[in-house]
């Protein structure tokens, strides 16, 4: 093998930079040339590839987002674009793909090597949510990102002695919104993957406030409800001064913490390796703290699990 290419994919994620760097250092340092990829799959089948050097990744590791850009192309679920990327991967000689990026992505991965063509993946999105992997890269950056949030409100929800429901990303996967509010002391953590009574959680506010509490932070995963949707329903329980805040796009951005630049060299480093052992079709992850990787179909056979544990404490050290 001398030729691989890098590409970013999905939402961006702090620490996609830092992979990046890593792949391409590692790989030229193997001796192979590296060829990044602008705007994901869009760019791919476009031919928005050029050759990189180590200067192309330098100043790079520290920086948030993803200076290869990144693209939802959903034109990559059918064949035709699948096979137009191949041609361009084809013409610029290069042999492997790797791909940084969420599940989503990793379905675009998945579908070349059905091709016979040779890609890995790296789990980058904040959201966590990839099977195979305890963590994800951009995942600490995020939750560092909401916790500097939730201790801001804390400091006004006390003034005020006020309910804030504090909505934060996770569609599908509550991690988010566990690790921050475990780590906030949030009151409540409202989850997709856990039910929950709003008139209990009502109950539970009244009940601290009959105890002196002077607030109540509520975190919420944007896939159970919208913030103000909460607030409408808890306000029919009873008047707890309640304000939403809706964290959004802040969460994505912000240089990376070091424990994601970490991970993202680690596992960047380990693709390349890989590679140079031929193999391919994987997806790489950290599990229980050593690089692991797993054959990209087993992902899509298994589910990501939040770590529910987590609930359970948050319930037992917040009331
Ligand atoms: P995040 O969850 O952080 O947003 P993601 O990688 O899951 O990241 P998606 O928008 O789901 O984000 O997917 C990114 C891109 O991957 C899509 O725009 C598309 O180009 C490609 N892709 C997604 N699903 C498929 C599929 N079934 N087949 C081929 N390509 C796909």
């Amino acid at each position: 093998m001398k030729r691989i290419g890098i590409l970013t994919s999905g939402g961006d994620a702090p620490g996609m930079n830092a992979a990046i760097r890593a792949v391409a250092r590692k790989a030229m340092y193997e001796g192979l040339e590296v060829y990044g990829i602008n705007y994901g799959f869009a760019g791919l089948v476009a031919g928005d590839i050029f050759r990189m050097d180590e200067a192309t990744v330098a100043d790079k590791i520290q920086r948030g987002g993803t200076f290869l850009y990144s693209a939802r192309y959903p034109e990559f679920a059918k064949e035709e674009g699948q096979l137009k990327g191949i041609e361009q991967l084809n013409k610029f000689g290069i042999e492997a793909l790797v791909v940084i990026g969420g599940d989503g992505s990793y379905h675009g991965a998945l579908r070349l090597t059905e091709h016979g063509y040779n890609a890995i993946g790296l789990p980058g999105t904040i959201d966590n949510d990839v099977p195979y992997t305890d963590f994800t890269i951009g995942f600490d950056t995020a939750v560092n990102t909401v916790l500097e949030a939730v201790d801001r409100i804390r400091d006004t929800a006390t003034s005020h002695e006020r309910t804030f429901i504090i909505e934060v990303m996770g569609r599908g996967a509550g991690d988010i919104a566990l690790w921050s509010g475990v780590a906030g002391g949030a009151e409540e953590i409202i989850i997709p993957e856990h039910d929950f009574d709003i008139k209990q959680v009502a109950e539970q506010i009244q009940s601290g406030r009959d105890r002196g509490k002077k607030h109540t932070l509520i975190v919420l995963a944007e896939g159970v409800m919208h913030a103000q949707d909460f607030e409408k329903e808890l306000d029919k329980y009873g008047d707890f001064h309640a304000r939403s805040t809706v964290l959004g796009h802040v969460q994505r951005g912000g240089a990376p913490t070091a424990r994601d630049r970490v991970m993202a060299s680690q596992m960047g480093a380990f693709a390349v390796e890989l590679l140079l052992e031929g193999k391919g079709g994987l997806a790489v992850g950290i599990e229980n703290n050593r690089l692991t990787y797993h054959n990209m179909t087993d992902l899509f056979d298994s589910k990501h699990h939040a770590e529910l544990s987590l609930f359970n404490l948050n319930h037992d050290l917040s009331n």
